[in-house]
């Protein structure tokens, strides 16, 4: 039977958009399909940061996976910039954990020590630094008198987010991917003869392969084609001051300054369902968390106080999935969809081209494909660190998170 694409993604975020550009630079005929406005859009509304220090914690496969997405990165934002023509604002020199207090800078050294002790094979990305050290790295950082230091991670950066997404919209676009807005996947079959029938309002699309890539609207569609993995929103509130003169040279965990100049304060993680309410309580933490960090805030405007839903799995690590039951129909689900956008696009997109691999690392597919290569994997080595990933390596690498169990409340 012929197909009109070879794949249908179901989801233009972050997620989505990334993966197709990658199979777009393949060769592959690509139709990506987005719902409405109304929808959750966490590729709308983050943080942007490409974040290394203290992700998937407790999560070794996660920990690397975050690596070597962050490795990926520079060479991916030079040659997406270079293809969309839209300056990204990325930045990588680093990234900052503010401690207040010396026990909470204590405490923080144990659990990078314990984080960085899971990658004996890496060299260390994150250093501690007391308040003096702090200052001296940092010569025109004003804090506040509680804050004791903090760690630097040389791996962390930060890019404009909705820059981010414009762009690989529009290199998915210039590689010749299909992209239909305001048409939300109702529908998804097998077709007869194979491959898969999207249906969207009324329109028919076939392909013989099919990716969810819809957020938190996955949780629609992946029953569809028999991948059963729930995913829970958890409520993020931003707050966003005017544009200040340069006051922060690298982002930080819970503050960072974008290329034009407004600062970002954040992150509420709350549990609350699809409320995306904004509230008075949490812009008051917030705000006071990041005068005791930076205290020339105190004379800046608020302009705007934004909250949005984050994709979670189960164990809040990110799924990778092929169903058992449909083979052909794939999921991706994340919770740092920018930082692994650079893996996305890459690795993932080629894993997914390169025929059928056992992605997940949720325990909760009904069945699990290709046992063999999960069984090979149980020994795996994360690939070394070079902008182009050899795909038997990511491979095996990512078939080693098939076999780990995750404690949600340890996921960074
Ligand atoms: C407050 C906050 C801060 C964050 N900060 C960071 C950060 O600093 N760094 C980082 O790496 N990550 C961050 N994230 C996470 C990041 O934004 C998400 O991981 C990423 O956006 C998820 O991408 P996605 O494509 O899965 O979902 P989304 O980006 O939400 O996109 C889903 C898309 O699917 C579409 N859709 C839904 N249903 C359908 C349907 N039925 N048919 C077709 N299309 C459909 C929607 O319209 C939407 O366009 C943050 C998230 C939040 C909420």
């Amino acid at each position: 039977m012929t197909q009109d694409y070879d794949y249908i993604v179901a989801g233009a975020g972050m997620v989505g958009s990334a993966i197709a550009m990658g199979l777009a630079g393949r060769g592959r005929r690509v139709l990506m399909l987005d719902g409405a406005d109304t929808d959750f859009r966490a590729a709308k509304a983050n943080f942007g940061l490409v974040w290394v220090q203290g992700k998937g914690y407790g999560n070794v496969h996660y920990q690397r996976l975050s690596h070597e997405a962050a490795t990926l990165w520079p060479a991916f934002a030079a040659e997406l910039q270079r293809e969309s023509g839209i300056d990204l604002q990325y930045e990588s020199r680093g990234g900052l954990h503010f401690c207040l207090g010396e026990a909470e800078w204590e405490d923080r050294a144990r659990r990078m020590r314990a984080w960085e002790g899971n990658t004996p094979e890496r060299p260390s990305c994150v250093e501690m630094l007391d308040r003096g050290a702090l200052l001296r790295r940092f010569p025109g950082l004003r804090l506040g008198d509680d804050v004791s230091g903090g760690s630097f991670g040389a791996t962390d950066g930060h890019v404009n987010p909705l820059r981010l997404l414009a762009a690989l919209q529009s290199a998915y676009q210039g590689r010749g991917g299909r992209l239909v807005s305001q048409h939300r996947v109702d529908a998804i079959a097998p077709a007869p003869g194979g491959g898969f029938t999207v249906s969207a309002g009324k329109d028919r699309y076939r392909a013989g392969r099919v990716i969810v890539t819809a957020g938190l609207g996955s949780n629609d569609l992946n029953p569809m084609v028999g991948l059963d993995i729930r995913l829970r929103p958890q409520r993020g509130q931003v707050l966003v001051t005017e544009r200040l003169a340069p006051m922060l040279p690298v982002p930080a965990s819970g503050v960072r300054q974008t290329g034009d100049g407004t600062v970002l304060v954040g992150l509420t993680q709350e549990e609350v369902g699809y409320d995306i309410t904004t509230t008075a309580v949490a812009a008051t933490r917030m705000a006071r968390k990041a005068l005791c960090v930076l205290p020339d805030l105190a004379g800046a405007r608020l302009v705007r106080q934004w909250s949005c839903l984050r994709v979670m799995t189960q164990d809040g690590c990110p799924v990778y999935a092929e169903s058992a039951t449909q083979p052909g129909a794939w999921t991706a689900l994340c919770h740092s969809g920018v930082t692994l956008a650079s893996f996305h696009a890459g690795p993932l997109a080629q894993a997914i081209d390169g025929g059928g691999l056992p992605l997940s690392f949720s325990d909760r597919l009904p069945r699990r494909r290709a046992g063999a290569a999960i069984a090979a994997a149980a020994g795996a080595q994360h690939p070394s660190s070079t902008a182009t990933a050899d795909l038997a390596a990511w491979s095996s690498f990512l078939d080693a998170f098939n076999h780990e169990r995750f404690d949600v409340s340890q996921a960074a």
